[in-house]
């Protein structure tokens, strides 16, 4: 990762925190939040997240634009889903998640805080 990439530049106007070795900043823009989450090298949230949320999988949903790395993700029947910058990324609650590769994955990503679900119109699950 070049220092100059403006994909790891401080982010204007941003509420910057770290949680589980992630670099989380969000923008309030409009009725939603936009975040750019840095994932580092080695990451996975059942090791990383999962001492601190208290639930076996991450219930959140996800929906935004992996920039740049590679992430794995898989849900609790055993289903895949490999993603690879630059592509979009659609993630229904119930996985476990993690980095693949030597580079950081930086997700730009778009929330409703508790209504993120049903505003994004994701399902509350994965199921076929
Ligand atoms: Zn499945």
């Amino acid at each position: 990762m070049s220092t100059n990439d403006p994909l790891f530049a401080p982010l204007p106007e941003a509420e910057s925190r770290t949680i589980g070795g992630v670099q989380i900043e969000v923008v309030r823009a409009g009725g939603c939040r936009v975040k750019r989450l840095i994932y580092p090298v080695g990451f996975r949230w059942s090791k990383d997240m999962k001492p601190i949320t208290g639930t076996d999988l991450c219930m959140h949903a996800h929906v935004g634009f992996l920039a740049t790395g590679e992430v794995h993700i898989e849900y609790a029947d055993g289903c895949t889903r490999e993603f690879v910058a630059p592509q979009v990324m659609a993630i229904e609650p119930g996985h476990d998640g993690w980095v693949v590769g030597d580079q950081p994955a930086v997700v730009v990503e778009f929330d409703f805080e508790r209504d993120t679900i049903s505003r994004l119109g994701m399902p509350d699950a994965h199921r076929h």
